[in-house]
C-alpha cells in the first residue's frame, strides 16, 4: 500500500522554499536599496536553502515513521478481528495453510479446535449486545491464556472461535489443550454487575503428517465434531472415521437434493394424533420423507439439515404444506367425519423468516380449499425464540385463523419463561425425550407436570409425542394430557394406507377402538389401557 504523504513531501518542501524566497525578493525590491540587494539575496538564499533542507529532512523522517506505522496498522486491521483483536477468518486460513505445510515438513501433529459458545444468543438477547461484545472479549482473553504462545487463536465469526495448535508430538497434546480451554471456561464471568457461567463446545480435527485433507477441510471437520460435542454435551469431541463417512454421505446428499425436488422424490407421510379419552382421531402430523432412487426411503433427520444449509428448505417446506393441505381437503371431501380433523405441518426457520410466508399460507389454503382452522403449523421452540422480533409473521399467520403449536417443547433454550409471550400459540407438543423416561419419581415426570400446569393456566392444548407404551399413556392421562402421538398408536404412513371410512369414524365408548388402523390384539391392549386409566377410583373424565 502506498502512502500519499511519501509522494507529496518533496513537492511540498520545494514549493514552500521557492514560494517563501519569491515573497522575500519582492519585499527587498520594494523596500530597500537595490545595491545591497545582491548581498541580502545571497544571504537569504543560503538561509532559506538551509531551512528548506531542514524542513525536508524533518518531513521525510516524520513521514517515513508514520508510513511504517500506518502500513503496520492497516496490515494488522486486515488480519485481525476488530472486537477481540484475535486473528480473523482470512488470517486464520493463511496461518493454517502455512502451519499445515510446516507440520508435514517437521513430521509433527497439527490440531484444529472449533469452539462455539453455548447459549450465547440468550445472553446477547437478554443482556444486550454490549454485554455480548464484552463476553466475546473476555472469552478471547481466556482462550489466549489457555493455549501456548505458538498456537493461533482466531475469531471465526459470531460466537465461534478456532484454535490451531502447532508443533505437537502427539494427538494427546491436542486433547490436553481442549481440556485446558474447558477448564478456563469453568470460572464464572462477571458481566455488567451479574455473574454468568459461560460454557463452550469444542470440535477437534487432528492432522497427522500423512494427512491428505486440504487445510481448510480441517476447519470443516472440526466444525462437524463441534456439533457432535454440543449434541452429546460432552465438552469436546474428536472428528473420527464415522463422521468422515458422514461428511462424504452429506456431499452425496447435497448433490442429489438438487434434482430431488424437480423429480418429485419427496413424499409426505402422515402420523395420527389420538384424543385418547374421546377415543377418536384428533388429527395428523405431516412428515416428509425422501424416496431416493437408489437409497430408498430417507428420514428427514438425514437430509433436512443439508436442505437447510443449502437454502432448499423453504421449497421443500412449501411442497409439504401444499401436499398436506390438499390431502386434508380431499379427506374433507370424502367424509364429513374428517371435517374437524387437524392437519399439522412442521415449519422450518427458513420459511418463518420470509415476510411473504403468511401470503403463501393464505394462497395454499385458498388453492386447496382447506379451512384455516384445520391447519396447525408446528414451530420448534428455539426457532420461535430466535425470531422473537419476527413475531409479526406469526401474528399474520394467526390472523388467517391458522393454529400455531410449539414443537419439541422443553428441549429448547427458552421453555417456561418465554412461552408467556406466545399468546398466539394454541398448543405445546411435549418432546419425546420427556415421555421416554417418565417412570415414577423421575425428573421428567415433574417437568411434564409443570408443563401441563403452565399450559392449562395459559389455555394451551398439550400434545405428547413419541408415546410408545401403555404405562406412558396411563401416566399422561393422569397428568391430564389427552392428545397423544406415537408408535403405540401408529407410525407415520403414506396417505393411501389411510382408509377414511375406518380412520375418521367416531366410535362409541363401547366400541373401544381408541385408534385407527389397529390389529385386534392392539385393540384389546388399548381397551386395557382405557380401563386402567378410567378405573373406579378415578373421577370421570370429560368427553
Ligand atoms: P417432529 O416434528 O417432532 O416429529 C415427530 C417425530 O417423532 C417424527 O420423526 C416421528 O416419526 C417421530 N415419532 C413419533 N412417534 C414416535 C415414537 O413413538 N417413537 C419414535 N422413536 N419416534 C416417534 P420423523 O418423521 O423422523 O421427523 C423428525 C423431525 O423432522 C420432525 O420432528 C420434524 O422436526 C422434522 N420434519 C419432518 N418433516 C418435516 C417437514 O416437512 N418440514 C420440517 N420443517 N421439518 C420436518
Ligand atoms: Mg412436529
Ligand atoms: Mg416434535
Amino acid at each position: 500500500m502506498q502512502d500519499k504523504r511519501t509522494a507529496i513531501s518533496p513537492g511540498i518542501v520545494i514549493g514552500c522554499g521557492v514560494g517563501a524566497a519569491l515573497v522575500w525578493l519582492v519585499i527587498l525590491f520594494v523596500l530597500i536599496d537595490l545595491e545591497q540587494a545582491t548581498l541580502v539575496v545571497a544571504g537569504a538564499s543560503g538561509f532559506f536553502g538551509a531551512m528548506g533542507s531542514g524542513i525536508g529532512a524533518l518531513w521525510q523522517t516524520w513521514s517515513a515513521r508514520h508510513t511504517t506505522e500506518y502500513l503496520a496498522r492497516a496490515e494488522h486491521d486486515a488480519s485481525h478481528d476488530a472486537l477481540t483483536g484475535l486473528h480473523n477468518r482470512n488470517a486464520l486460513f493463511q496461518e493454517l495453510e502455512w502451519s499445515y505445510k510446516r507440520a508435514k515438513e517437521t513430521d509433527t501433529v497439527l490440531g484444529v479446535l472449533f469452539l462455539d459458545l453455548d447459549r450465547f444468543k440468550v445472553i446477547n438477547d437478554s443482556m444486550g449486545h454490549e454485554a455480548g461484545d464484552e463476553l466475546l472479549r473476555i472469552v478471547a482473553t481466556r482462550l489466549q491464556s489457555a493455549v501456548r504462545g505458538s498456537d493461533i487463536v482466531a475469531r471465526f465469526g459470531g460466537d465461534e472461535f478456532v484454535v490451531v495448535c502447532r508443533d505437537l508430538l502427539s494427538e494427546k497434546s491436542v486433547l490436553a489443550v481442549a481440556t485446558q480451554i474447558l477448564k478456563s471456561f469453568a470460572q464464572p464471568v462477571s458481566l455488567y454487575g451479574g455473574v454468568q457461567v459461560v460454557s463452550t463446545s469444542i470440535g477437534i480435527a487432528i492432522a497427522r503428517p500423512d494427512d491428505t485433507r486440504r487445510p481448510k477441510d480441517l476447519v470443516r471437520d472440526a466444525d462437524a465434531a463441534m456439533y457432535k460435542a454440543k449434541k452429546e454435551r460432552s465438552g469436546y469431541a474428536v472428528f473420527d472415521e464415522v463422521q468422515r463417512m458422514q461428511v462424504i454421505d452429506r456431499l452425496d446428499i447435497e448433490r442429489d437434493l438438487v434434482k430431488a425436488l424437480d423429480e418429485e422424490q419427496f413424499v409426505v407421510f402422515y402420523q395420527p394424533l389420538i384424543d385418547v379419552p374421546k377415543k377418536r382421531l384428533y388429527g395428523f402430523e405431516a412428515l416428509v420423507r425422501w424416496n431416493h432412487p437408489t437409497r430408498g426411503i430417507i428420514g428427514p433427520g438425514d437430509f433436512l439439515p443439508v436442505a437447510e444449509e443449502t437454502g432448499m428448505m423453504a421449497r421443500i417446506g412449501e411442497m409439504v404444506l401444499r401436499e398436506a393441505c390438499a390431502q386434508a381437503a380431499v379427506w374433507n371431501h370424502l367424509t364429513a367425519d374428517a371435517h374437524g380433523i387437524k392437519m399439522s405441518v412442521n415449519i422450518a426457520e427458513q420459511q418463518l423468516i420470509d415476510a411473504n410466508f403468511p401470503y403463501l399460507v393464505s394462497e395454499i389454503l385458498a388453492w386447496s380449499g382447506l379451512p384455516a382452522e384445520q391447519l396447525v403449523l408446528e414451530i420448534i421452540e428455539d426457532v420461535i425464540v430466535d425470531h422473537l422480533d419476527g413475531l409479526t409473521i406469526l401474528r399474520d399467520i394467526r390472523n388467517l385463523g391458522v393454529n400455531l403449536a410449539i414443537d419439541d417443547f422443553g428441549t429448547g433454550q427458552s421453555s417456561l419463561s418465554y412461552v408467556k409471550q406466545f399468546d398466539m400459540v394454541s398448543a405445546l407438543k411435549i418432546d419425546k425425550s420427556f415421555i421416554d423416561e417418565m417412570g415414577d419419581g423421575s425428573t421428567n415426570r415433574a417437568i411434564i407436570e409443570a408443563i401441563v400446569a403452565m399450559a392449562k393456566a395459559l389455555d394451551l392444548r398439550v400434545v405428547a409425542e413419541g408415546v410408545e407404551n401403555e404405562t406412558q399413556v396411563r401416566g399422561l392421562l393422569d397428568f391430564g394430557v389427552d392428545i397423544m402421538q406415537g408408535y403405540l398408536f401408529n407410525k407415520p404412513v403414506r396417505s393411501d394406507a389411510i382408509d377414511p371410512v375406518v380412520w375418521f369414524k367416531p366410535r362409541g365408548n363401547d366400541e373401544g377402538a381408541a385408534r385407527p388402523g389397529l390389529t385386534p390384539l392392539e385393540v384389546s391392549r388399548a381397551l386395557a389401557v382405557q380401563a386402567a386409566a378410567s378405573g373406579p377410583n378415578r373421577p370421570p373424565r370429560k368427553g
